[in-house]
């Protein structure tokens, strides 16, 4: 398999120089050349399959020329070692509960499949990695976590100042070891614009060679195709399925239409955001006009340029009405997601946090419009990692789970950078 750039200036890769590239040189984004169809046998059992087993047959036909299958099967028991539960909690209404892992978000399943497949590449050269990335909260940590003691790799990670949760900041923070955490003065878009900037540098490039685990990277985008499969092979009925996903960036989104591609049985997906709402509006007018990024409470989807659409755009071949046949995109405020969790907490007893509640927000819409079908809503973070959002909406305590008290305990350690590219770079080639 081949990975072509979005911009297409540069030729196509292999699997193992995008990865480690990150983002194309032309700065565009890699996308695999063909989108594979699963084979027919692969349907017979896959609803018996454990979590690796079915993760390793949807993963083989994009990454298996690449890494032998043994080791890839290795990577993929090692890095998804929690449980994926789907739950019913209304009628028609299961939630896919993602945040299993580490650092308690959907990221985890993504940074720490990576985190083996950069390793074993770079085990490969002779030089040593550095993991650049911006994070809008949850990246940061879940890539910190899966990369930290990896030997040979160094992370640095940049986040918005006074933007992430209290919580998040020490777990971006507290790693420590080759992990180092840059508080930049300004919003997720600029840490990001920043980020960008600096792969493209030569002279960083150079001396301190990057590579980027931001959703820009292929490696992020693939591992999320697989809980879509597991939560369509829980459900198992004959009802069409509605697969609403709380957005940002929209490499979940990406990767649920990908396993579409690949043969997935899923009727819709919603594209469901908070105020940051350029994808809905693109939906509903087929103009894509992104705005600067707006602080809300589930702020992990504070995205106003999410960087995946243009591999969206590339999935419909750029037609907004072929994406629209598939994809609804609904849009809620805080106001709005404030009431969900209280209510969901009200109705069921079942706790949302924020990025959930706006998911859950988007599949009642949809399911609203469709009364045949059922749907799942992806909940993206536990929501303890949001405790001071929840606990006012459902009027009690969210207990922690132990793997997240852990981080409370961590004294938070980073270091304040200008908003400016100059800045990064000084520290980039002096650290
Ligand atoms: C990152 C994140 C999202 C958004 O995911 P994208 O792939 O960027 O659309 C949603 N919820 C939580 C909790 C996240 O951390």
């Amino acid at each position: 398999m081949k990975y072509y750039s979005t911009n297409r200036r540069c030729p196509a890769v292999d699997l193992k120089t995008a990865v480690l590239q990150g983002l194309a040189p032309d700065g565009g984004l890699y996308m695999p050349e063909q989108l594979l169809v699963l084979r027919r046998e692969f349907w017979t059992n896959w609803k018996e399959k454990s979590f690796a087993e079915l993760s390793l047959e949807v993963l083989t036909p994009w990454l298996g020329d690449s890494v032998p299958g043994d080791e890839l099967g290795i990577m993929v028991e090692d890095a998804f070692n929690f449980d994926v539960p789907l739950c019913q909690i209304e009628e028609r209404v299961n939630v896919l509960e993602l945040f299993g892992g580490p650092t308690c978000a959907f990221k985890d399943f993504a940074a720490r499949l990576m985190a083996r497949l950069v390793r074993y590449f770079v085990q490969q050269e002779n030089h040593r990695l550095t993991i650049l990335v911006a994070t809008s909260g949850d990246t940061g940590s879940a890539v910190a976590s899966g990369f930290l003691g990896v030997p040979d790799i160094d992370v640095v990670i940049l986040y918005p100042r006074g933007k992430v949760s209290d919580i998040q900041e020490r777990q971006l923070c507290g790693m420590g070891g080759n992990v180092a955490a840059l508080r930049v003065e300004g919003t997720f878009d600029d840490c990001q614009a920043l980020v960008k900037q600096a792969f493209v540098d030569q002279e960083i490039q150079a001396k301190r060679p990057l590579g980027s685990a931001n959703s820009i990277n292929i490696a992020r985008l693939l591992p999320q195709m697989c809980y879509y499969f597991w939560a369509m092979a829980r459900l198992g009925g004959k009802q069409p399925v509605v697969v609403s996903v709380p957005s940002g960036n929209f490499g979940n989104l990406t990767a649920g239409l990908m396993a579409q591609r690949m043969g997935l049985p899923v009727d819709r997906f919603v594209a469901a955001t908070n105020n940051n709402d350029a994808v809905p509006r693109f939906l509903m007018t087929g103009e894509y006009k992104p705005l600067p990024s707006k602080a809300t409470i589930s702020n992990a989807m504070d995205v106003g340029n999410p960087s995946n659409f243009v591999r969206m755009l590339e999935l419909f071949d750029h037609d907004a009405k072929a994406m629209a046949k598939v994809l609804s995109g609904y849009s809620f405020s805080d106001d709005a997601t404030q009431s969900a969790i209280g209510d969901v907490f009200g109705r069921s007893g079942y706790v949302l946090d924020p990025h959930g509640a706006v998911g859950y927000l988007g599949l009642k819409t949809e399911l609203q419009k469709r009364p045949d079908t059922v749907g799942i809503f992806l909940e993206t973070a536990h929501p303890a990692k949001f405790a001071a959002v929840v606990e006012p909406c459902i009027g009690q305590a969210v207990e922690a789970p132990a793997r997240l008290a852990q981080y409370l305990e961590l004294e938070p350690k980073s270091t304040s950078l200008a908003n400016d590219f100059q800045a990064l770079k000084t520290f980039l080639l002096s650290s």
